[in-house]
């Protein structure tokens, strides 16, 4: 079965449309630093106000811990969804009490407002069931119909992602139909050699990822916080850098399986070895076997890939006919430890064939480091949820909306 459309809700004049975004955008105190996701929201929404309907949007922003937290408040992304949308836009305090009642009773046809991070509330994202659907229960009572368009948490069994697609009438709004559309052509017949680039730092989220990317890919390419683990798994000291102690044998199972597959797995040389997590902290660049051996000893952090490693992964990366990179190669937010990421991206930019970026932080990486989305094939704004399709899986917030 396919995805329900926009077009299988029927007019949508007068009703009240639920939509659920992913607005998860990176901030710095409190100020939005990339858009992007902002932006790829934009077709559907303004989709819905043409066709007259009452826009009630919500997303989740960051992960507090199911309970209010200023830090976390989806007002600031109000506020440029105003701007971009060029019209007010009205914001519900809370998430599913009385102001966003109140915030979607005030709406008129072509309205728009935003609620409060969904995440406020501890229903969203628990593991209970009953508990999931006791909060969708109430945000289905803001809504006549639900357009689900947030592609980063399609692989989230949560309450707006799933039990709220069951309860009202649900389709998939344009922006997961567009991703979809260039994801197909990664996981049908994609031109080979077909290469997977990851880093980052949900590294026990992304590890798991890996066996099931092993027999479809030529090549992958470890860099980012997960580097650390493999250079681990190989013996190597790795000294305060991020590690999944706990993964070690899963990852030797990976070398072995990329070897026995024919698999290359390509993984990092050298590394820059800090002083500190900070951006003006002293830094080296180390041999990937001698990461304790600088003058920071075991105090060492590795913050980004190393120039030998950036040479060899970009040298990889142009020769594929298809990449799909997740995760920055380092901690790109301070431009000491950027170099990896940079040489990554822009080895993307010169991939004779089908390019694509995916993950909020990394799109972000490729903007902040002045790359333009047109240097791409495409720029998804889901990681994990891109990564679990190109495994092949059913994702939840997928199949609630008729895809098989
Ligand atoms: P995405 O959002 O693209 O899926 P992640 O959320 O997994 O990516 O990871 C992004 C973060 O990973 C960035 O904030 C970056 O600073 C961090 N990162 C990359 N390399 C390292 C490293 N070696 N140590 C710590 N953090 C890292
Ligand atoms: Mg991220």
């Amino acid at each position: 079965m396919a995805l329900r459309t926009l077009e299988s809700l029927g007019s949508l004049a007068g009703k009240r449309v639920i939509v659920r975004c992913d607005l998860n955008v990176p901030l710095r105190d409190g100020v939005i630093t990339d858009d992007g996701r902002v932006r790829a929201s934009l077709p559907t929404l303004n989709a819905l106000i043409r066709a007259g309907a009452r826009v009630v949007v919500c997303s989740h922003l960051g992960r507090p811990d199911g309970s209010p937290d200023p830090a976390y408040s989806l007002e600031p992304v109000a506020q440029r969804l105003s701007e971009l949308l060029g019209m007010p836009v009205a914001f519900g305090r809370d998430t599913a009490g009385e102001s966003a009642r109140d915030a979607v009773a005030a709406l008129e046809d072509g309205d728009v407002a935003v609620l409060e991070n969904l995440r406020f509330d501890p229903g969203e994202t628990s593991k209970d069931v009953v508990e999931r659907q006791t909060f969708a229960r109430r945000l289905a009572e803001l809504g006549d119909a639900l357009v689900s368009d947030g592609f980063g948490v399609v692989h989230r069994k949560q309450a707006s992602v799933y039990e709220l697609a069951e309860m009202l009438p649900s389709a998939a709004g344009l922006l997961i139909a567009a991703e979809l559309e260039v994801l197909d052509r990664l996981t049908e017949n994609p031109q080979r050699p077909y290469t997977v680039v990851l880093g980052g730092s949900k590294v026990s989220d992304k590890l798991g990822v890996i066996s099931h990317l092993l027999p479809r890919v030529d090549r992958l390419l470890v860099g980012g916080g997960m580097m650390f683990t493999f250079l681990a798994a190989q013996g190597y000291k790795v000294g305060a850098s991020l590690l999944e102690s706990d993964q070690l044998e899963t990852v030797k199972g990976y070398i072995a399986d990329a070897r026995e597959r024919g698999v290359e797995l390509i993984l990092p040389t050298d590394a820059v070895v800090a002083a500190g997590f900070a951006a003006d902290a002293p830094h080296v660049v180390a041999d990937a076997v001698a990461l304790e051996d600088t003058e920071f000893g075991a105090s060492g952090i590795g913050l980004d890939i190393g120039p030998d490693t950036a040479a060899t992964f970009a040298n990889a990366i142009r020769d594929s006919r298809t990449v799909f990179w997740n995760g920055p190669m380092g901690v790109f937010e301070m431009p000491a430890f950027a170099a990896g990421t940079t040489a990554v991206a822009k080895a993307l930019t010169q991939v004779d064939g089908l390019s694509v970026v995916g993950g909020g932080d990394s799109a972000a990486a490729v903007r902040q480091l002045g790359f333009a989305d047109e240097d791409f094939g495409h720029i998804s704004t889901g990681g994990g949820a891109s990564l679990e399709f190109l495994e092949g899986k059913q994702l939840p917030g997928l199949e609630v909306l008729g895809w098989q």
